[in-house]
């Protein structure tokens, strides 16, 4: 199946308190963006298509290798896929099904194992399907005062993580379906499933964490020095 990776780089990375977009802030001498790229690419996608900032369309091509698309993101990260997804068009295959991975540019350290299952799952006919982890912490409902107020089972529940796969003429259809809605959507599963397709599930991994915090930099720092 032809894969044509997306690469959702348009965020700001506020939260990690860098004076760079988060996916310009170097991991191991390196963009976060510059592994996420290569991720996608160890586990099978031959295309990357990455959106980034409209402010730092030159730093981001200058970092990138020559054969990835960049394209101009928006504010919302469902607006940033929009416009990749849009510019991927031209890497659709004639002979064969398109296979399109969304993948959080955050995420650098994702293992090629989750993009391969990820691929597998599509080839072997899910429209679409998102790496996942179990909960292992108890977790409840708490007010505006932070007063626990319900319990959640957690052995249902699952933490999401990224690239999620689709089939491109699926996610092409679920855009359109959700152009013009007011809601609010955090990736681009959910954005499938407001327009009634099943997304199935594969096993995430832990290594795929998405930076979001300081911490979060320095736990990332410690394991590509493990892996030098
Ligand atoms: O904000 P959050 O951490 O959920 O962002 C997840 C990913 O989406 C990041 O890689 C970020 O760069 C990307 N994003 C984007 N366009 C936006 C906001 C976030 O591509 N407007």
């Amino acid at each position: 199946m032809h894969a044509v990776g997306i690469v959702a780089a348009a965020g700001s990375g506020l939260r990690l308190g860098a004076e760079l977009p988060k996916a310009l802030v170097p991991l191991g001498g390196r963009p976060l963006v510059c592994w996420a790229v290569e991720s996608l690419r160890a586990g099978g996608v031959e295309q990357v298509v990455v959106a980034v900032p409209a402010s730092q369309q030159a730093a981001f091509t200058a970092v990138l290798p020559a054969d990835v698309q960049v394209v101009v993101g928006g504010d919302t990260r469902t607006a940033s896929v929009r416009a990749a997804l849009a510019a991927a068009r031209e890497h659709v295959s004639d002979q064969e099904r398109t296979a399109v991975l969304v993948h959080d540019a955050a995420r650098p350290l994702t293992p090629p194992d989750v993009v391969a299952r990820v691929l597998a799952a599509l080839a072997g006919g899910a429209r679409a399907v998102v790496p996942v982890l179990p909960v292992v912490d108890t977790t409840v409902v708490v007010d505006a005062d932070g007063v626990v107020t319900a319990d959640v089972p957690r052995a249902p529940l699952r933490r999401v993580q990224t690239p999620q796969g689709f089939d491109r003429a699926t996610l092409v259809a679920a855009y359109a379906h959700a152009h013009g809605t007011a809601a609010e959507f955090t990736d681009d599963a959910s954005v499938v499933r407001a327009a009634g397709i099943p997304v199935h599930t594969v096993a995430g991994d832990e290594r795929a964490a998405k930076i979001t915090v300081a911490h979060d930099l320095r736990m990332a720092e410690l394991q590509t020095e493990r892996l030098r």
